[in-house]
Order: C-alpha cells, then sequence, then structure tokens
C-alpha cells in the first residue's frame, strides 16, 4: 500500500503536477496543510487537491489565515501581500473547502498534524528540543507534521526514551517498525533546506516504510508568473536556492 504524504504546497501548482506524476499510482493521499500562501495558483492547488479521491487534508497556518478573518499580524510583509491577494483570487467554493478542514487528526497508528501536535497551527518542529517536547503530545508510533520546509526525521529509541534526529535519504525507504517517529515529509511548493526540488514522501502502512523523495520541477516558470502578477520578489527568488 502507497501513501503519498505532502504538505506545504503554497500555491505552486508545478511542483505539485510534477509530485503527483513523480509519485505515481497511490492508494491515498495525506496533505499536511499549507495549501496556499506565497505562490502564484492558489485556485489550481485547491481544485487540485480537493479532486483527489481517498484524501485526507489538514489546514495550515497559511489555509486558516486566508478562510477566516483572522488579523494577518503574525505574518511577516512579503507573505502577508501574498495573503491578501489570495484571499481575493480564491474562490467561495475553495474557501468553503480550506475553512472546516482540521489542523490535527488521530488515526490508528499515525497522529498527522500541520505544525506540532502540541500547537498544531503555529509550532515548528525544527530541533531535537522541540520533538522530545512533542512526543508527549502524542499516542500514537508515528506523528507526521510540516510546516518547517524541512525534510526530516526524529526517533523516540523505545527503551531509553531519548531522541535523535535521522537523516534520511531520498529514494530510500527507512523502516518505522523499532520505536516512535516523527517525520516530515518537506514542502511541496517552497523547499527550506537549500534544496530546491520539491518534496514529499511515500507511507506504507503495512510494510510499516517511510521514503522521502525530492523531484526537480521547472522552477523559472513559476518565478515567471510570480513576477508577472507583481506578488513579492522574494518568494520568486527563494525557490532557486532551496530556501
Ligand atoms: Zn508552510
Amino acid at each position: 500500500m502507497r501513501i503519498l504524504v505532502l504538505s506545504d504546497i503554497h500555491s505552486n501548482y508545478t511542483a505539485l503536477e510534477t509530485v503527483l506524476k513523480d509519485a505515481g499510482a497511490v492508494d491515498a493521499i495525506w496533505c499536511l496543510g499549507d495549501l496556499v500562501g506565497y505562490g502564484p495558483d492558489p485556485n489550481l492547488v485547491v481544485e487540485t487537491i480537493r479532486q483527489q479521491p481517498s484524501l485526507l487534508c489538514l489546514k495550515g497556518n497559511h489555509d486558516a489565515a486566508v478562510s477566516s478573518e483572522m488579523g494577518l499580524d503574525t505574518f511577516n510583509g512579503d507573505a502577508r501581500i501574498s495573503l491578501l491577494w489570495q484571499r481575493r483570487m480564491l474562490t467561495a467554493e475553495n474557501l468553503e473547502f480550506l475553512r472546516p478542514l482540521p489542523s490535527l487528526l488521530k488515526l490508528e497508528k499515525v497522529t498527522l498534524s500541520h505544525g506540532s501536535p502540541r500547537d498544531p497551527l503555529w509550532e515548528y518542529i525544527l530541533n531535537t528540543f522541540t520533538a522530545r517536547i512533542s512526543f508527549e503530545f502524542f499516542e500514537t508510533p508515528l506523528c507526521f507534521v510540516g510546516h518547517s520546509h524541512i525534510q526530516s526525521a526524529y526517533l523516540q529509541d523505545p527503551n531509553t526514551h531519548s531522541i535523535t534526529p535521522v537523516i534520511l535519504r531520498p529514494g530510500q525507504a527507512q523502516s518505522l517498525r523499532e520505536g516512535r517517529w516523527i517525520l516530515n515529509p518537506g514542502s511541496v511548493g517552497q523547499p527550506r533546506d537549500r534544496d530546491p526540488r520539491a518534496a514529499y514522501a511515500l507511507f506504507d502502512p503495512e510494510a510499516l516504510t517511510w521514503e522521502p523523495r525530492r523531484v526537480a520541477y521547472d522552477v523559472a516558470e513559476v518565478q515567471e508568473r510570480i513576477r508577472k502578477l507583481g506578488l513579492p520578489i522574494k518568494h520568486a527568488l527563494r525557490l532557486a536556492e532551496g530556501w
């Protein structure tokens, strides 16, 4: 069984389309949120995700911001400019899809959260310190998160309960049978680990494996559309650098 786990698409349809093609046939898609924000294609991305069969979809902080009356003060200037533009551009149907989405879901073996299980909309798991706290906020053996835009893995030792960051190589499946794990598939539409390729993961709930993946997409084409729309140039430049 193959489940495509993806997150932080951020209105980058070109990256999303490339990931869907690269993943091939899957049995389900689990999207960990932030469909919108930053990029040029908010409607196309929400429509594409909405149409996926066997979809579980979470709401990220950007999705919450565009689909509610939430003030945008917590976002930096450029992120806020994009969010205001997207609030105007998104169709009523797409906003209605985003609004009721949960930001945390508990399945039998996996907890899904956009940020962290302690603070699903806002907290970043970027280091062992935050990972250690996060392990106390879910009961399942596995927790999948997004939000940091960094493909990463943290393992809690079954005996000592110590937490170790684990470096997983793209394209290599990691067994999840030992210990408890927090896993981040990385970001489809705006990676921030200095690798501009779109990031995602394949999860096999029967074999209990996790395979992080990277795939190159046409970054220049997305940059060009961001420029033409007059959206902040920073959001175009960072795509080529992967930050
Ligand atoms: Zn994000």
